[in-house]
């Protein structure tokens, strides 16, 4: 509502144009004494000039006062040919008419003229009817300006979302499918051909939208975020001919040759639910795909739907679930090499879903990653370890350090490191027992920011290990700046999981190849390394030969409750190497 007022005092602010043709001089000039203080006039003597003007001034005049009887081309004749014009048509006509011409007037009106009235003129009446019928056009036109889109002419997303769900209403009949255009860096489009150019491009694809409704009959489009259109027509199977015609009418203007687009394509969508949320839904295939340049069109289907259906329920899950305790923490031990001796451990949360069971944390970490939920999670693991931690060294006098994983998304909240060690002030734990593991891909999203937090959780004594190291994300230069306590070998090294053809010799020379120079950049950085993964006895050889000093793995023990952890830390000196394996 509020844009719907500004719009309209912004249109009032200025004075309104209004187009005379009359051929009688004193008529206009009536009409000049009469109007000009209030609006800016143009003149014509007949319908030709009248025409003329029109196309000159397209767009500004806002009312047509007009004689019926003139020379070259009369009232009539005007309206005739007016309204097949677009930019004409729109403008509304008074008719200015000799008293007691009744039958005139309803021709006129007919005709299209919105009001008429009589001369002589009785300059109160006649002010009133044209501020009455340039008010009136104005308040549709803001309707249609709001309800369209300025630049392509398509639809205003609100309308579109309500126009949307009109239709699916009116015709129950009908299966609708929602197709969605998106352009990839639309902000390094506008840089690299200018906004002018940019705007071409979205009236390009309007375009291209529009002509395909007009085939499919029933269908609408809009223009919703900057860069991103929707359009809802009726199901189809294929839409490989409309994608050519998209890829070839871009293709035929080298101008725009580095525009990416992409689509989402959502067949016989569910018409009980509102459009946006449909829409939400096309949109996120399609930025499953953006920046895969190979791979443009995106359809979501049954496979994706139950997908993102689950991951809703997760997400709406997530506050009741921590509230009902089914989250909890798991305990994997870290290892000396060779012997096996217990050193550490790691926290690693498991969810007990009432209705989908125990869930794995790659079932739901990187979704509450994405939307930020993580904390929350994180937040729930990091307090019940310290709360472990202090029960153990109360029933057992002493424990090792246990690490918790702080997720790249928690890493750059600043209040994170007071929110850890208020944690380990409550349970009145010496800070160097809870170590703290970042994944290396945290460390590529701002490597000098990352520099200072970890200084700072460094200069609170937190032991600080870099999870995942290896899995290629940092370059030499950025590890070299590091302020890090200890490497955490990602699992890849140790896994088995290549099937080139190659003997498996070369395949494991190569691993060990890059053990090597992975072990020399922990010497080099002075740094213990510790390495994930660990499944075997030969691995754990193979480790000790490169002078990798820890291990954590299956070989020793998979991840286990608390209750079960407490077995290891009764028996700190025993070796966890399987006895089958001694
Ligand atoms: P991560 O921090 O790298 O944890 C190591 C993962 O390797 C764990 O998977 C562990 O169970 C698994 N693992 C340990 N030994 C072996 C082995 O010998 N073989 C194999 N194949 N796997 C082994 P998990 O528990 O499924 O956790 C996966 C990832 O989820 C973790 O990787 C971590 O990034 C994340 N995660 C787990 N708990 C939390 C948490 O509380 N907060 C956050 N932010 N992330 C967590
Ligand atoms: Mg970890
Ligand atoms: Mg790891």
């Amino acid at each position: 509502m509020g844009d719907q007022k500004k719009a309209a005092d912004k249109l009032y602010d200025i004075r309104r144009t209004i187009l005379v043709v009359d051929d009688e001089e004193v008529n206009r000039e009536l009409l000049k004494k009469y109007l000009r203080d209030d609006y800016e006039l143009l003149f014509a003597c007949n319908g030709l000039e009248a025409l003329r003007i029109c196309h000159e001034n397209a767009g500004r005049i806002a009312l047509i006062m007009l004689d019926l009887v003139m020379p070259v081309m009369d009232g009539y004749e005007f309206m005739e040919v007016a309204r097949k014009e677009p930019d004409i048509s729109l403008i509304p006509i008074i008719v200015t008419t000799v008293k007691d011409m009744e039958e005139d007037e309803i021709h006129a009106l007919k005709l299209g003229a919105s009001d008429f009235v009589t001369k002589p003129y009785s300059p109160e009446i006649m002010k009133l009817r044209v501020s009455r019928t340039i008010s009136q056009v104005d308040s549709e036109s803001i309707i249609s300006r709001l309800e369209r889109d300025t630049v392509t002419g398509l639809y205003s997303e609100n309308f579109f979302f309500s126009y949307a769900d009109r239709l699916k209403m009116e015709y129950p009949d009908v299966s609708w499918d929602v197709l969605c255009v998106d352009i990839e860096n639309y902000h390094l489009v506008i840089d690299m051909y200018g906004k002018e150019e940019a705007e071409n491009i979205l009236r390009a694809i309007a375009d291209i939208l529009r002509d395909d409704m007009w085939k499919s009959g029933v269908g609408i489009a809009c223009r919703s975020d900057s860069d991103l259109f929707f359009m809802i027509l009726p199901h189809r199977n294929d839409y490989k001919t409309f994608l050519r015609k998209v890829f070839s009418s871009f293709e035929s203007r080298p101008d725009i040759h580095h525009v990416i687009l992409h689509f989402g394509i959502y067949q016989n969508i569910d018409r009980e639910e509102h459009i946006e949320k449909t829409c939400d839904k096309v949109i996120s295939t399609v930025y499953k795909t953006r920046g895969v340049s190979s791979l443009c069109i995106t359809y979501y289907d049954k496979k994706m739907r139950d997908e993102l259906m689950e991951r809703q329920i997760l997400i709406e899950e997530l506050p009741s679930a921590l509230r009902d305790k089914q989250f909890e923490v798991y305990y994997q031990p870290k290892c000396s090499l060779p012997d096996g001796k217990l050193v550490g451990a790691e926290a690693l949360v498991r969810w007990n879903n009432p209705e989908r069971g125990f869930m794995p944390p790659d079932s739901f970490i990187p979704l509450f990653e994405k939307n930020g939920q993580i904390y929350q999670v994180d937040k729930f693991v990091w307090e019940e370890t310290c709360r472990q931690i202090r029960e153990w060294i109360d029933k057992f006098g002493s424990c090792v350090p246990i690490s918790v994983n702080i997720s790249r998304t928690d890493v750059y909240d600043p209040k994170m490191p007071d929110v850890i060690s208020e944690f380990v002030k409550k349970y009145d734990l010496d800070i160097k027992q809870l170590h703290l593991e970042i994944t290396e891909s945290a460390y590529m999203r701002d490597p000098s920011q990352l520099v200072k937090i970890v200084e700072n959780l460094r200069n609170r004594s937190f032991v600080v290990e870099m999870d995942d190291f290896g899995s290629g994300y940092s370059s030499l230069n950025m590890i070299a700046g590091l302020p890090i306590d200890i490497l955490k070998l990602d699992m890849r090294f140790l896994r088995d999981d290549r099937d080139d053809g190659k003997p498996k010799d070369s395949e494991n020379n190569e691993k060990s190849v890059l053990l090597r120079s992975i072990m020399d950049i922990a010497d080099w950085k002075k740094v213990p390394a510790i390495a994930e993964g660990v499944e075997t006895k030969d691995q754990v050889g193979m480790l000790t030969d490169l002078k990798c000093g820890y291990g954590q793995g299956y070989f020793f023990s998979r991840p286990v409750p608390a209750r079960e952890f407490e077995k290891f830390l009764e028996n700190p000196e025993r070796s966890l190497i399987p006895e089958t394996e001694n």
